[in-house]
């Protein structure tokens, strides 16, 4: 329970993979969840039309609610659409709808159209007294407009990664798309954090899937694995993290060893 070292500016994540259920959500929401425990204050944008993330803080997410689509879309201030997250003080969420998953169209005629995340949450961040020390965006299971938004607007992806079959497939142009991110819209953008989900220590593919993704990233992969266990996935559904479910749990402690290794390397 040490707390971490913070950074000194704001460390704006984006949490990226194509693939749909791989564990961006819970991981974008339990480590975010871990830093604030250890002494940060960080918040989680959701991207995701499905509001996984908005669900798993205890954040409204009805059709009627101030969203990332209204921020991103209309260019509501972002302050307009933060909330309060149930999980604790020092964390906050900003919701999204139903209504986002219409916006890579709408977004397409708009001007700036790929910068509108970053003008938004740059206005906030300037405008907060206290530090955010961390910022995580949580991405839809696309390579659209709006991960492009995320991409644009953090200096970091973190890509998750399943201890499953196929756990590299679409990884390559994952990559492919950062690197055309770096080139034309976002040079500050890297990979910095690859984070192994859903490991079944009893399987031997598990087993592999480390093997094979610590072969291809080397050090960019966290030395932490996150366990597949029930009560990550209990969490969500009262509306909390597993940090506050279950704070003991094996998962909880996984998520807080991994968020203590992200935080040593923005000290780094
Ligand atoms: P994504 O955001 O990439 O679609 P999620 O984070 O929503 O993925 O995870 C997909 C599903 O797997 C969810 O039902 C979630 O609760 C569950 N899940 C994620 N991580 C774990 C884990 N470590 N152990 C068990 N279930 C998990
Ligand atoms: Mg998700």
């Amino acid at each position: 329970n040490a707390p971490h070292p913070l950074p000194t500016t704001t460390r704006v994540i984006a949490v990226v993979n194509q693939k749909g259920g791989v564990g961006k959500t819970t991981s974008a929401v339990n480590l975010a969840a871990s830093l604030v425990r250890a002494g940060a204050r960080a918040m989680v944008i959701d991207l995701d039309p499905q509001g996984n993330a908005s669900t798993a803080l205890g954040i409204p997410h009805h059709a009627d609610v101030v969203s990332t689509y209204d921020v991103l879309v209309d260019e509501t201030p972002l302050a307009e659409a933060v909330q309060p997250s149930q999980d604790s003080e020092a964390l906050s969420g900003v919701p999204s709808t139903i209504h986002l998953a219409g916006a890579d169209l709408e977004l397409a005629p708009l001007e700036r159209r790929e910068f509108r995340l970053r003008a938004a949450l740059e206005q906030y961040l300037a405008a907060q007294d206290e530090p955010v020390h961390y910022v995580f965006i949580d991405c839809p299971p696309s390579l659209g407009l709006l991960t492009i938004n995320a991409f644009t607007a953090a200096t970091e992806v973190l890509l998750p990664i399943q201890c499953e079959y196929y756990a590299l497939e679409g990884v390559t142009q994952l990559l492919d798309t950062i690197q055309r991110i770096t080139q034309h819209l976002n040079p500050a953008l890297s990979l910095s954090t690859v984070l192994l989900t859903m490991y079944d220590g009893r399987t031997l593919l598990s087993k592999q899937v480390v093997d094979e993704v610590r072969a291809h990233f080397g050090d960019v992969a966290l030395q932490t694995i996150i366990p597949r266990t029930v009560r990550i996935s209990e969490a969500p559904g009262f509306g909390q993290t597993v940090l506050a479910y279950d704070p003991n749990s094996p998962g909880a402690l996984a998520y807080r060893e991994a968020a203590a290794e992200i935080a040593q390397r923005g000290a780094a």
